[in-house]
């Protein structure tokens, strides 16, 4: 079969790349391993990111009465009538479970409403790629689902796409949208360019019965009962399908693999035992459980090998979110149209996604940045994050931006400078570690446990 654009992967990249692809005319073909794209397995928290800064180069917001996600300097809104739940500043409690930090001042936001006032909203990620694969449909992009990926290669102007199912797709152009964990990365010689730091590892556990005392989003530091592995425990407002329940709760307890680890236990004394057992002091109900495993890599320098475009997680650090993968998988759609158009049929083609993509994020964001919360997990101890977390005692701005987060603490505990020296000299010496070692040195407990796909 001949295309002019054949896409790999359903997710919130590849399912915008289709919508945008039929409804620009393109003979396309997305190809999806599952048995529908909208049907979710892997652990996503959902929020909509972000609005409170610009981020991936835009300042996008989520427009609740015209209901659409709005990315005014790339001039796109996508529909989005699906639940939402909106949830006001990130409360940070450290490992003993008492001392906290706040970005952003609750009263205040929550006096200023659901609009003005929250950090963000948690949506559903089935409902948004649910509507982008009807739009795909109507716009004739042909949908191919339960046909895993195994490889591209290009052969003369044409990249040739096969599946272990024995089908094979042929067009001039690829969009790789396969995730974090991206076979075609891994094939096509990406991540031998790429440092590796480790391979986190999550459970997700949609539920009703916590008791949680407040509305915020609330991100919980622990330390692992086993081997003392720090790990992160988060609750969220629960929206996942076609629903929003005010009862119930996300919450997802994650961290760096450790293989001598049993995750299902750690969960369980979390829940029971930990510091933050207090909230789950009633009988829970568990709806649904997902779970997520994903590599952290640095960045690929150019999204693009042989024809094939990269977006979305597939190049990125961790996490391109859903939003800046919608926005790849546009873009990408957009810069094929323009190549076929052109009949320039390679990179020079395809530039103003490559250009997009420097500007929106490598040259936007500093990978390392958000990378070092994983050297903080490999450097630190469980009394450093409650002497961290205590030392933070005014609020943080409202922010939900990873990559400032360590901006934002340093800044806070720069004031404090003179007290930590006398008080806590190894604190700040680990700190120092945290910031100025390089990310390859800090993560290499982490690096030797994961399982890269290189
Ligand atoms: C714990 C966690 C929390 C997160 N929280 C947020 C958040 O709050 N807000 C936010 O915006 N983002 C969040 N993210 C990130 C967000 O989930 C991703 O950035 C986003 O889903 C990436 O979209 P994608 O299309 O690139 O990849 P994916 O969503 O991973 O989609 C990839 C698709 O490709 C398919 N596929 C993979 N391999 C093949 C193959 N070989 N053949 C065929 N199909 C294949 C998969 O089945 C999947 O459908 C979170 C991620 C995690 C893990």
């Amino acid at each position: 079969m001949s295309y002019d654009l054949i896409i790999v992967g359903g997710g919130p990249a590849g399912t915008m790349a289709a919508a945008t692809a039929g409804e620009i005319g393109l003979k396309a073909a997305l190809i999806e391993r599952k048995t529908h794209p909208a049907r979710i397995y892997r652990i996503c928290s959902t929020m909509f990111a972000i609005e409170s800064d610009w981020y991936i180069g835009d300042r996008m917001y989520f427009n609740q009465d015209a209901k659409k996600f709005v990315f005014p300097e790339n001039a796109l809104t996508i529909d989005y009538d699906g639940p939402y739940a909106p949830f006001y500043t990130w409360w940070h409690l450290a490992p003993d479970g008492e001392t906290t930090m706040s970005l952003g001042d609750y009263e205040k936001q929550k006096a200023l409403g659901p609009v003005k006032g929250r950090l963000s909203v948690a949506y559903s990620k089935g409902h948004l790629i649910n509507s982008l694969v009807e739009k795909t449909k109507r716009n004739g992009v042909e949908i191919h689902t339960c046909q895993n990926v195994i490889s591209a290669r290009k052969e003369g102007e044409l990249v040739v796409v096969k599946t272990a199912e024995g089908k094979t797709f042929r067009a001039p152009f690829v969009i790789a949208a396969d995730g974090v964990n991206s076979r075609l990365a891994k094939n096509l010689g990406l991540n031998k360019e790429r440092q590796f730091y480790g391979t986190l590892i999550s459970i997700g556990l949609f539920m009703r019965g916590c008791t949680l005392p407040t509305d915020r989003f609330i991100w919980a530091t622990h330390f692992g009962s086993q081997y003392n592995n720090t790990m992160a425990g988060i609750w969220l407002p629960f929206v996942f399908n076609e629903e929003h329940d005010p009862k119930g709760h996300q919450f997802i307890l994650g961290g760096l693999l450790d293989k001598r680890v049993d995750y299902m236990a750690e969960l369980e004394y979390f829940m029971r035992k930990s510091p933050f057992a207090k909230f789950f002091e009633k009988k829970v109900e568990i709806r649904y459980r997902l779970a997520c495993v994903e590599n952290i890599w640095s960045p690929t320098k150019v999204p693009f090998r042989d024809n094939v475009l990269f977006a979305g997680d597939t190049v990125w650090t961790q996490e391109a979110e859903v939003t800046g993968s919608m926005l790849a998988g546009n873009k990408a759609a957009h810069a094929v149209a323009t190549a076929l158009r052109d009949k320039k049929l390679d990179r020079e083609g395809v530039q103003s996604y490559l250009s997009w993509w420097k500007k929106s994020y490598p040259d936007a964001m500093d990978f390392r940045d958000y990378a070092e919360v994983f050297a903080s997990y490999n450097i630190l101890k469980k009394e450093d994050f409650n002497y961290l977390i205590k030392k933070i005692d005014k609020p943080l701005p409202h922010s939900l931006n990873p990559f400032m987060l360590n901006q934002h603490m340093g800044k806070a505990l720069a004031e404090k400078m003179d007290v930590i020296k006398t008080e806590n000299p190894a604190f700040l010496q680990r700190m120092m570690q945290v910031r100025s070692q390089p990310l390859g040195v800090s993560c290499l407990p982490s690096a030797r446990q994961g399982y890269p796909n290189r």
